[in-house]
C-alpha cells in the first residue's frame, strides 16, 4: 500500500513548491467525511476550502456530471451549449443582476470584473476613471490583475511591476474609505464577509454608506462572493444577506461542488458594454462544470439547504460562544456568519489544527492564530458537537500541561 509519506517525497520532486500542504494524501470523499492514503478517515470542516458545498460526491451531483460526461465534455465558446445556458437562466432568476459570464476560477471572474468596470467607464467617455479601490485584508486572487487588487503586500512582494491603477483603504474607516472613491476610482471591489483575511465583517451599516456613494459617483460596485456566496450566509446570495445588491458580483469555489467554474453576474446596463472579442476564454462555462453546477444551485434552493445552514449556524455559534466563555484564557474572539467561521486562540494556530487531524478533523488555518472553518451544508449537530468536544479536549490539555 502507498503511504502519505509516499506521495509527500514525489510532490517534492515534480510540483512547484507552491503550497504548503497538510501531510495528508486525501483519495476519498462521501458527504462530509474523507479518507487518506492510508485509510483514515476525516470528518472535513474544509470543504476544499469551501468548495464542496454539498459535500463530497453529493449523489445528484454525481449523476449529472456522468449524465453530462456520456455526451459531450467539451464545445467551445464557438457553439451553444444547453447546461451553459440553464445554469445562467437559474443564476438570473434567483438573484437580481441580469447577464453574466462564465469563466473557470475566482481570479479570472475577479480579472473579467475588473475589465468589465473599466470598459463601462471607458464607454461612457470617462477613461480617466479606471482605478479600482479594495480593502485591506482583502484576497482576490492571484493572477497580476486580481493581485494588484488584494491589498497584501506579503504576497505581493516580488511581482513588481504589478497593474496600475489600484488602491486600498481599511473598511473599519468609513470616512476614508468614502473619501477615497474619488474621480478616478471606477469600481470597489469588496468581499461581503473577508475569508482569507479572516472571515471579517465590515462595520454596520458600512456596505450601505459605499452602495450610496457608488451611486451618487457612478462608481461600480463589485462584490467578491468567491467564498461567502452561493449559500454559505444563509441566503444563496451574500449581497442578500446584507440587503445591499451591487453592480457586479464574482462566484467560483463551490458553484460546482468542486469542478472548476467562475461566474461574473452584472446589471444589463453594465454587462452591455462587453462586446465580441471584448472577453472570453477556452474552458468558461465548460458543460460538465456547468451540469454539476446547475445540480448544485438546484439542490441549495430546493432542498431547504438556505434554512440548514441558518440553523447549524446558529447552533454552531452558539456552542463556540459557550466555548469562550469556559476558556477565555485561550479563545480570544469567535466570528461567525452562518457556516463561515473563525476562532482566535491565544496560540499559534498550526498546533491545534495538526492536533485535530490526529483526532480525524480537518480544519484550516488563516493569519497566525485564527482557526477557519467552512464546512460543508451536509453537516449536523452531532458533528458540531465532535469539534467542540476535541477543542476541549486541546485546551484542557493546554491547562493540564500548564498546572505541571
Ligand atoms: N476571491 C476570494 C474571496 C477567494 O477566497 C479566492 C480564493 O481563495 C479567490 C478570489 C481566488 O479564487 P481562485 O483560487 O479560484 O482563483
Amino acid at each position: 500500500m502507498r503511504t502519505n509519506k509516499y506521495y509527500i517525497e514525489q510532490e517534492k520532486i515534480y510540483i512547484m513548491n507552491t503550497y504548503n500542504r497538510y501531510p495528508i494524501t486525501l483519495i476519498k470523499g462521501n458527504g462530509q467525511f474523507v479518507w487518506d492514503v492510508e485509510e483514515n478517515k476525516y470528518l472535513d470542516f474544509l470543504s476544499g476550502i469551501s468548495c464542496t458545498l454539498l459535500g463530497h460526491n453529493h449523489p445528484k451531483v454525481i449523476k449529472a456530471i456522468k449524465d453530462q460526461v456520456d455526451f459531450i465534455l467539451h464545445t467551445s465558446n464557438l457553439f451553444y451549449s444547453p447546461p451553459n445556458i440553464e445554469l445562467a437562466k437559474c443564476l438570473i432568476e434567483n438573484g437580481d443582476l441580469d447577464s453574466l459570464f462564465f469563466c473557470n476560477s475566482g481570479t479570472e471572474a475577479n480579472e473579467c470584473a475588473i475589465k468589465l468596470a473599466r470598459k463601462y467607464q471607458w464607454s461612457l467617455g470617462k477613461e480617466q476613471k479606471n482605478v479600482i479601490l479594495s480593502a485591506h485584508h482583502s484576497f482576490h486572487g492571484r493572477t497580476l490583475g486580481a493581485l494588484a487588487a488584494t491589498a497584501k503586500p506579503k504576497i505581493q512582494e516580488g511581482f513588481s511591476p504589478l497593474p496600475l491603477g489600484f488602491k486600498y483603504e481599511s473598511w473599519d474607516d468609513t470616512e476614508a474609505f468614502c473619501k477615497a472613491i474619488d474621480d478616478n476610482v471606477a469600481a470597489v471591489i469588496l468581499e461581503p464577509i473577508q475569508g482569507e483575511g479572516g472571515i471579517n465583517q465590515p462595520p454596520a451599516g458600512f456596505l450601505n454608506k459605499i452602495r450610496q456613494i457608488c451611486t451618487e459617483r457612478d462608481v461600480l460596485l463589485i462584490f467578491d462572493e468567491i467564498q461567502c456566496g452561493l449559500g454559505r450566509t444563509g441566503f444563496l446570495f451574500a449581497y442578500q444577506y446584507f440587503n445591499v445588491t451591487p453592480d457586479i458580483i464574482t462566484l467560483a469555489k463551490g458553484i460546482a461542488s468542486g469542478l472548476p467554474l467562475g461566474v461574473v453576474c452584472a446589471t444589463q446596463k453594465v454587462a452591455k458594454t462587453f462586446s465580441p472579442g471584448d472577453h472570453g476564454t477556452t474552458f468558461g462555462g465548460n458543460p460538465v462544470s456547468c451540469s454539476a453546477a446547475l445540480a448544485t444551485i438546484n439542490i441549495i434552493l430546493n432542498e431547504n439547504i438556505l434554512e440548514k445552514v441558518k440553523e447549524l449556524g446558529t447552533y454552531f455559534k452558539d456552542k463556540l460562544c459557550l466555548l469562550k466563555k469556559n476558556y477565555p484564557k485561550y479563545i480570544l474572539d469567535i466570528r461567525a456568519t452562518g457556516l463561515m467561521i473563525a476562532i482566535d486562540f491565544n496560540f499559534k494556530n498550526l498546533l491545534i489544527v495538526e492536533y485535530l487531524q490526529k483526532q480525524g478533523i480537518l480544519v484550516h488555518t488563516c493569519g497566525e492564530n485564527s482557526v477557519r472553518l467552512l464546512p460543508s451544508f451536509v453537516i449536523n449537530k452531532k458533528d458540531i458537537d465532535i469539534f467542540i468536544e476535541n477543542v476541549k479536549e486541546y485546551l484542557n490539555d493546554i491547562k493540564l500541561r500548564q498546572i505541571k
